[in-house]
């Protein structure tokens, strides 16, 4: 049975989730951006956490970690690589590792990039992928620690998933995002809708998220940088992936 998925607003525009599997009882958290807003998620519906995944190590993902494990006493994951910058860690998980979260088998995806030991987690049974500062909704975060070619290579191991995984990210920067999308694409229909769609959301105080992969794949710029319409709409027919990626990336910072 797919877990729960609680989508968690947190501070100006975080999203936390809560995943939650009815038959054993256990409450997942992913990322701690803020501890008021989460227990108000938990106590309304009687859940308490057992586990608490990190994304990676920004404050506005692990500043209400301590504060939340201290009485729930939750067990806490995330990336070996980080281990040292982040909140102390029960369990220390490298791609490919074997995990089990709320009765469901786990993969664990480095999606560097963003910072280097940023992780994301895929619960298959569910289908859904926690991609926090990775992949956001037509979007995705900025290079901090990583280069062009290190986010492009993660972006692609997401793109790589099921259509239909349900894409939980880190942050309401959605309508944002589109504005930016439509001056690479502008012609992209799927995208002009979604924009429409997103716009009508946010002005009735609507999360973004989750998106669907599928949705993603058709109008986040950030992933159609190996298309030939967008090479070609860019200049850079001879370029490769990852080198359009960057351009992309460089317009979006300037943007
Ligand atoms: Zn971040
Ligand atoms: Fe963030």
């Amino acid at each position: 049975m797919p877990l729960e998925i609680v989508t968690v607003p947190c501070l100006a525009d975080n999203y936390a989730y809560l995943l939650h599997n009815a038959a054993t009882g256990q409450t997942a958290l992913v990322d701690a951006p803020e501890e008021a807003p989460i227990r108000a998620a938990l106590t309304q519906r009687g859940w308490t956490l057992t586990d608490i995944l990190i994304t990676h190590h920004h404050h506005d993902h692990i500043g209400a970690v301590d504060a939340l494990r201290a009485d729930s006493g939750a067990r806490v994951i995330g990336a070996k690589a980080d281990a040292h910058r982040l909140p102390a860690l029960d369990v220390q998980v490298s791609e490919g590792d074997p995990l089990t979260v709320c009765g469901e088998s786990v993969r664990v995806i480095e999606v560097h990039g963003h910072t280097l030991g940023h992780i994301a987690f895929y619960f298959g049974d569910t289908g859904a992928a926690f991609t926090a500062d990775s992949l956001m909704a037509l979007g995705c975060g900025r290079l901090f620690e990583g280069d062009a070619e290190t986010m492009w290579a993660s972006l692609s191991k997401l793109a790589a998933l099921p259509a239909d995984t349900i894409v939980c990210s880190g942050h309401e920067y959605t309508q944002s995002n589109a504005k930016f999308a439509l001056t690479i694409e502008p012609g992209n229909s799927d995208l002009i809708s979604r924009s429409e769609a997103v716009a009508a959301a946010r002005a009735k105080g609507q999360p973004t998220v989750p998106s669907v992969l599928s949705e993603e794949l058709a109008t986040n710029p950030f992933l159609r940088a190996s298309l030939p319409q967008v090479k070609a709409g860019l200049g850079l027919q001879g370029s490769s992936d990852a080198e359009v990626f960057a351009e992309i990336r460089k317009r979006k910072d300037n943007f």
